[in-house]
């Protein structure tokens, strides 16, 4: 390891200083980072209390010699940058060298390490250094924090109950151990043991042993490699949104909150109800992205945070709806592989679903069930989804009227309305987007409409087509807006629960749905399918 050495004055003004440790979890966060920044490939932490007696982080990492032993506890001492110009190039975790200075000084701290030649150790209370001497270990690096803020007695009352302490530190393990897969590590309070987590051979399987109980395969991954950023990781499948027992953005694989990112990641997935699981590690050029701008490194920005946002929406997007591969349903191979007939369908849309359907094939109709005249259910290749037929059907009108593909069809028995003043100030400032829509009018008299044509797809009636006008009254302002028109001619025109529906009607529907873009999630943001893979059916019946 590089050697270390106290930054100068006219460094340390420049770089966001500042108190940083609070609890026990902040010191288990900086002696991690360090941990990590000195390569370990193991690294354990012991608490009590929930740290508040107690916190040990030990690893295997590059460790120091006599002389950077001596330092390290020292203000503005590290090994990480000598310029402030190296603050832009900087990869690793910290680079302030004030962590072990901040630490010490509020507690009871000994520390044991070795660069594989010499080992020492070194015993401080309050921040003074009480002695230094040899000791024996192999090569790596044990820290030991006691009585944490034994002479800041304000601090203590700040710290609440050992559960909660012990919960963040659990959490704050469990953050970096998503980013850091081939590491491993371990946690206990009071001998017991909270985490194992030995080295993994992929973020996947790491994502496993955390967090047991999430379906992995309902994970995308993603790996966008543009050059100079890359964004990799995984999301949840929308049609999984539900489950979202973590949440981690990584920017250059340091843990960071970044709400706007999180906002985008929600833009992307059309706002859902409920959050998606994922883990994105955004990698750019260290110049790129402002560190420097808290002293707990945990939010940073990126200079042209637009472009990076942008670039995360479009990727998540494009992994989460346009690739029907993912929703393969279908389990017996057949020999009688259907045409995709979707009428104005562009052929740039329908290639993709064209190719998974003829890889996937083989669906007899008699493999959709009706539940409860509401559901549609169907075999997949990977276990089962379940189809909420209204929102589907709605999202297949919403986008065939979004990209003008609706085919009118005359009706043989015109629908005649009678308009009240306020539907009909509604009628005349959508007449013409209703027309472009499909539905065809023709004016009776003042206030009587009749209505000649209906999108062909449109499953509506006298009372839906009366009560449209009102919804649309509804929107305001917004009214102006196709697709919020659309949005509602969609929710009136489409199947509703409780109409039954032929096998026939339901394949059909399957077929459509997932011919549009966005098959899992409605013009409202609701879900459409919910999707049970067989190995998760099989951990709820306790087979695994
Ligand atoms: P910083 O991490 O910002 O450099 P710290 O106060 O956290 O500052 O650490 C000071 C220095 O002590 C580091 O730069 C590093 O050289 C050394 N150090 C701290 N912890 C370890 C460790 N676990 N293994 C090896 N070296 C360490
Ligand atoms: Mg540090």
């Amino acid at each position: 390891m590089a050697r270390i050495r106290i930054l100068a004055d006219g460094v340390r003004g420049k770089i966001a200083a500042g108190e940083v440790i609070t609890r026990p979890a902040s010191v288990i966060k900086e002696l991690l980072e360090n941990s990590l920044d000195a390569k370990a490939k193991r690294i354990e932490v012991e608490i009590t209390n929930g740290g508040k007696d107690k916190c040990l982080v030990n690893d295997d990492g590059q460790g120091m010699d006599r002389e950077d032993a001596g330092l390290a506890l020292e203000r503005y001492a590290t090994s990480k940058i000598y310029s402030i110009d190296d603050i832009d190039r900087v990869l690793t975790l910290g680079f302030r060298g004030e962590a072990l200075a901040s630490i010490a000084q509020v507690s009871r701290f000994d520390m044991e390490t070795s660069d594989g030649l010499v080992g020492t150790m070194v015993i401080a209370e309050a921040g003074i250094i009480k002695s230094i001497h040899d000791s024996a270990r192999p090569r790596g690096t044990r820290i030991k924090v006691s009585d944490l803020f034994f002479n800041f007695p304000a601090r203590l009352k700040f710290m609440k109950s050992a559960s909660w302490e012990r919960r963040l530190i659990t959490d704050l393990i469990k953050n970096y151990a998503l980013i850091q897969p081939g590491v491993s590590f371990y946690l206990s309070d009071g001998g017991q043991e909270i985490l194992n987590l030995p080295a993994a051979g992929s973020t996947r399987q790491r994502i496993k042993v955390v967090y047991p109980r999430y379906p992995t395969d309902h994970l995308i991954d993603i790996d966008l490699d543009l050059g100079t950023t890359r964004i990799t990781g995984f999301v949840s499948h929308p049609a999984a949104a539900s489950r979202n027992e973590f949440g981690n953005i990584y920017v250059n694989s340091r843990p960071v909150k970044y709400p706007r990112i999180y906002r985008a990641l929600l833009e992307a997935y059309q706002n859902p109800q409920s959050p998606p699981a994922f883990m994105l590690d955004i990698r750019v050029d260290p110049q790129s992205v402002d560190t420097n701008i808290h002293p707990t490194k945990s939010e940073v920005k990126f200079r042209d945070e637009r472009y990076v946002l942008d670039l995360l929406i479009q990727t998540v997007k494009g992994v989460i709806y346009k690739k029907p591969v993912t929703v393969e349903y279908g389990t017996v191979p057949s020999d009688r592989p259907r045409a995709v007939t979707q009428p104005g369908l562009s052929q740039d849309m329908a290639a993709p679903y064209v190719a998974a359907v003829t890889t996937e094939t083989g669906r007899a109709a008699d493999e959709f069930w009706q539940l409860h005249e509401t559901y549609i259910l169907a075999q997949t290749r990977s276990g089962l989804i379940i189809v909420d037929q209204h929102v589907a059907h709605e999202r297949i009108i919403y986008e065939s009227i979004m990209h003008g593909r609706v085919q009118s069809q005359r009706l043989l028995f015109p629908i005649t309305i009678e308009l009240t003043p306020e539907e009909h100030r509604v009628y005349e400032k959508t007449k013409h987007v209703l027309a472009e829509m499909g539905i065809e009018f023709k004016e009776f008299s003042a206030h009587t409409i009749v209505i000649d044509s209906l999108p062909a797809d449109a499953r509506t009636n006298r009372e839906e087509i009366a009560g449209m006008f009102g919804e649309l009254d509804g929107l305001g302002n917004l009214i102006e807006e196709k697709s919020e028109v659309a949005r509602v001619l969609a929710c009136r025109g489409a199947i509703k629960a409780g109409q039954r529906l032929s096998p026939a009607e339901m394949q059909s529907l399957i077929d459509r749905l997932f011919a549009t873009e966005n098959p899992y999630i409605c013009p409202h943001g609701r879900p459409i399918v919910l999707r049970w893979t067989i190995e998760e059916l099989a951990y709820r019946f306790g087979r695994t």
